[in-house]
C-alpha cells in the first residue's frame, strides 16, 4: 500500500507571511520610510482598535505578553511577599511574572477542559493571598463564576493571563477584562501574532492605563517627566502596524479555528481512548478562541508516533512538564489532576490556513491508529 504524501506541520511559520505577502512588504516599506519606530502613529491607531475591538477603554502596547503580566501584576497592586495561585498547566511565564513582582506564585491544580480548578484554589488561600491569576489557557476561559465568587469571599484580586485568549468570552466578558488589567500576547502563533514579540496590556480604568504607559517607557508620564523606575516594555511601531492588518481579518480567522475544532469534534468524537476539548457550541457561556487543540490520550506516544510517520506535526505543551515538574523551581502544589494530564497530553495542528484536507488527514490517521 502506498503512503499517503500529505504533510500537515503543526504550524507553519513561512506560511504566515507568505498569505499576504504584498500588503506586509508595502507596510514595511511605509513605516519604514516614515522612519517610525517606536511610540509613534501605528502603534496608537493599533491600541484604538484594540479597545474598540474588545469593547474596552485602554488597550496598552508592550513588549511581550511577558512584560503585559507584569505590568498588570503591578497595576493590580500586587507587592513583594504576596502570594498569587496560578494553575499548574501554564507556561512559565505566567509565575515568572509574579516572582519578578516579588510574589510568590503558588500551583493549583486543573480539572478536564484544561483550565485551573476553583476547589484546588480554594484549598491553597492563606492569610498572605493575594490573588488568583487563571491562565485563559487554548483560547478558552476559566470558571469565572466560581472563581469571581472565591475572589470575593476572601478579598482578593483576579489578574488573568489572558495572553492565549485575545477575544475568547465568559458570559460576553471578554477574557482579559476581569480583573483590573488583563494581558496578551502578539507572539507569532497566537491567534493575533506579529512577526516578532509584542503584547498589550488591556484595562477598564484611566488610573491603571497610565500607570502601564508610564511604566512600558522608562518610568515617563507624556511630557518626559520620569515619575518612577519602568521598564523599556514598549510594543515596535512597525509590529502595530501588522497587528492592524491582522486584526482586521482576527474575526475571519478566529472563525476557521472553530470550524476546524468542530470538524474535529464531529470525527474524533467518539473514540472512547480520547478525551477531546468542549467542542464550540458545547454550552452558551463560552466564547473559545481555540488558540490550540488540546487533548488527551491513553496512548499518547504511540499516537504521537504514529502521527509524525504519517506527516502530522503535533507537540505537548511546555514540553511535557506541568508549572510545579519543575523541581528547579522549587514550588509549592497542589495538582494530582494535572500530574496524570501530563501523561497524556497533546495538541493536534490548529491554525486558521488549515485546509479541510490537511483537517480530514489528520482525523483519518488518528481514527486509524485506534482501529489497532
Ligand atoms: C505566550 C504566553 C505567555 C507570554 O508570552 P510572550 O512570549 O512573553 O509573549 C504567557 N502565558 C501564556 C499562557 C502564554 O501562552
Amino acid at each position: 500500500m502506498m503512503s499517503d504524501p500529505r504533510k500537515v506541520p503543526f504550524f507553519n511559520y513561512p506560511a504566515l507571511f507568505a498569505e499576504h505577502e504584498q500588503e506586509y512588504v508595502s507596510t514595511f516599506h511605509d513605516v519604514l520610510k516614515r522612519g517610525a519606530y517606536i511610540m509613534q502613529a501605528d502603534l496608537a491607531e493599533f491600541e484604538k482598535e484594540l479597545a474598540a475591538y474588545l469593547g474596552c477603554k485602554h488597550a496598552i502596547g508592550v513588549a511581550d505578553g511577558t512584560a503585559a503580566l507584569v505590568f498588570s501584576l503591578r497595576a493590580s497592586g500586587i507587592e513583594p511577599g504576596d502570594e498569587v495561585i496560578v494553575s499548574s498547566h501554564t507556561f512559565v511565564a505566567t509565575a515568572a511574572a509574579v516572582h519578578h513582582v516579588g510574589a510568590v506564585p503558588v500551583i493549583a491544580d486543573c480539572q478536564a477542559d484544561s483550565m485551573i480548578d476553583a476547589e484546588s484554589v480554594r484549598r491553597l488561600i492563606t492569610p498572605k493571598t493575594r490573588a488568583i491569576m487563571p491562565t485563559q489557557l487554548n483560547g478558552r476561559t476559566s470558571d469565572m463564576d466560581a472563581l469571581s465568587a472565591i475572589a470575593e469571599e476572601h478579598d482578593l484580586r483576579i489578574v488573568e493571563d489572558s495572553c492565549q485568549a485575545m477575544g475568547a468570552r465568559y458570559r460576553d466578558r471578554p477574557a482579559g477584562l476581569f480583573g483590573i488589567a488583563g494581558s496578551y500576547s502578539f507572539y507569532p502563533a497566537k491567534t493575533l501574532g506579529c512577526f516578532g514579540d509584542g503584547g498589550a496590556v488591556v484595562t477598564d480604568s484611566d488610573e491603571a492605563a497610565d500607570y502601564i504607559r508610564t511604566l512600558r517607557d522608562h518610568g515617563r508620564s507624556a511630557d518626559g517627566k520620569v515619575r518612577m523606575f519602568g521598564h523599556n516594555g514598549r510594543l515596535d511601531n512597525i509590529q502595530a502596524a501588522i497587528l492592524r492588518l491582522k486584526l482586521a481579518r482576527y474575526d475571519e480567522s478566529i472563525g476557521r479555528r472553530r470550524a476546524i475544532a468542530a470538524h474535529y469534534q464531529a470525527r474524533l468524537g467518539d473514540i472512547a481512548e480520547l478525551l477531546l476539548p468542549p467542542a464550540p457550541d458545547a454550552d452558551n457561556i463560552r466564547f473559545d478562541i481555540f488558540q490550540n487543540y488540546e487533548i488527551q490520550a491513553e496512548r499518547r506516544d504511540a499516537l504521537r508516533d504514529h502521527l509524525g510517520a504519517n506527516g502530522i506535526g503535533t507537540i505537548i505543551q511546555w514540553g511535557g512538564w506541568m508549572l510545579h515538574q519543575f523541581d528547579d523551581l522549587g514550588l509549592t502544589s497542589d495538582a494530582p489532576y494535572a500530574e496524570q494530564m501530563s501523561k497524556r497530553f497533546m495538541m493536534l495542528p490548529m491554525h486558521h490556513m488549515l485546509s479541510d484536507d490537511d483537517v480530514d488527514h489528520v482525523c483519518d490517521q488518528v481514527i486509524a491508529f485506534h482501529r489497532n
